[in-house]
């Protein structure tokens, strides 16, 4: 697909364009905040899985910029931002960038030392698996990324602190949605208008983070896995999710971002310019080492390879 049509087929991905990010995401978060407020008194934020950037961007932009350019800035004061990825990332002005796994140990040291012995207020998690089309395998996945997310939680949010993750609305979801319920009162799943109502995306809101009492986080996966046993958790009203019929748990589900803005599976015309060619922006800022970009050089070897076999061949 050639940018132009993708330019009129998808909407965001233009506008993310003029707008200077580096992925349609960022309207997500975006429409996210306009719902639910999400930086409100907000200093310190965690953005797991946060390559090529376009989240981490908003983070600087509604948070650190604002701090910076403000009259009575202090140096010491301005919020602290930490963007973990598998991959690498291109700078953002406020973004301390940490290239590692979410699910591995190691990381959550990092990022604690990051913040100095403070609590993070804000923990986002865009993650994705690269999705194989096996839908019971990327939900899977999917969900093993929550619950890694879920973890860096339990050790860098402070009590009251928010929680935002990408989840697949699946078979599996309100185990999920109970999961989140016990370290969270209000936990919401909410559909941006920039997802794709044809993509299974949506993303779980989850407010003042207040883990069970004298709740240690090895404990983590032996509670969690209480919430899918017969027996279920005590004190959790939603232990049964798995029942259907009376015992079915109704989840909060909320459309956001301006209602009769854009819509993401629509097409629309491309802007009119004086000499009638539209121009395609280029985008903001290309992966700077996308995993496709190995399998390009080792299909380019292998076909170079190939031919030179056959030439071999051919002179002998
Ligand atoms: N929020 C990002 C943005 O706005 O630019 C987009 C995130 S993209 C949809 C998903 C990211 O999850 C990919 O960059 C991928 O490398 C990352 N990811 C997947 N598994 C991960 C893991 N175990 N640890 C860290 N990052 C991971």
């Amino acid at each position: 697909m050639g940018k132009a049509s993708r330019d009129k087929r998808d909407i965001y991905y233009r506008k993310a364009k003029e707008e200077g990010w580096r992925a349609r995401s960022a309207f997500k978060l975006l429409q996210i905040d306009e719902e639910f407020n999400i930086f409100d008194g907000v200093k310190r934020v965690v953005d797991l899985c946060a390559a090529p950037g376009s989240w981490s961007q908003v983070l600087s932009r509604k948070l650190y910029l604002p701090a910076k350019l403000a009259p009575d800035s202090k140096d010491g004061d301005l919020p602290l931002i930490v963007a973990i990825d598998l991959q690498p990332m291109a700078p953002i002005e406020g973004v301390i960038q940490v290239q590692g796994d979410i699910t591995n140990a190691r990381t959550i040291e990092v990022v604690i030392r990051h913040f100095d012995g403070c609590k993070a207020d804000l923990v986002v998690c865009d993650g994705a698996p690269d999705v194989t089309g096996l839908h019971d395998m990327d939900e899977f996945v999917q969900s093993q990324l929550i619950l890694a997310g879920l973890t860096v939680v339990t050790h860098v949010l402070r009590e009251g602190g928010k929680f935002i993750a990408k989840i697949f609305r699946g078979k599996d979801i309100s185990l999920l949605y109970c999961q989140l319920k016990l370290f969270f009162p209000t936990v919401t799943f909410a559909k941006p208008k920039s997802s794709r109502n044809s993509s299974i995306e949506a993303f779980a809101v989850c407010e003042n983070y207040s883990p069970p009492e004298g709740f240690n986080p090895k404990d983590l996966h032996r509670l969690l896995e209480k919430v899918g046993s017969p027996s279920g958790v005590d004190d959790l009203d939603c232990s049964s999710a798995w029942l259907e019929g009376p015992n079915k748990v109704y989840i909060p589900f909320l459309a956001c971002g301006d209602l009769s803005g854009y819509d993401s599976d629509r097409s629309y015309p491309l802007p009119k310019v004086a000499d009638g060619t539209y121009q395609s922006l280029d985008p903001v800022q290309p992966p700077i080492a996308p995993p496709y970009k190995r399998a390009l050089e080792m299909k380019k070897a292998s076909s170079q390879g190939i031919r030179e076999l056959e030439k071999l061949s051919l002179d002998s």
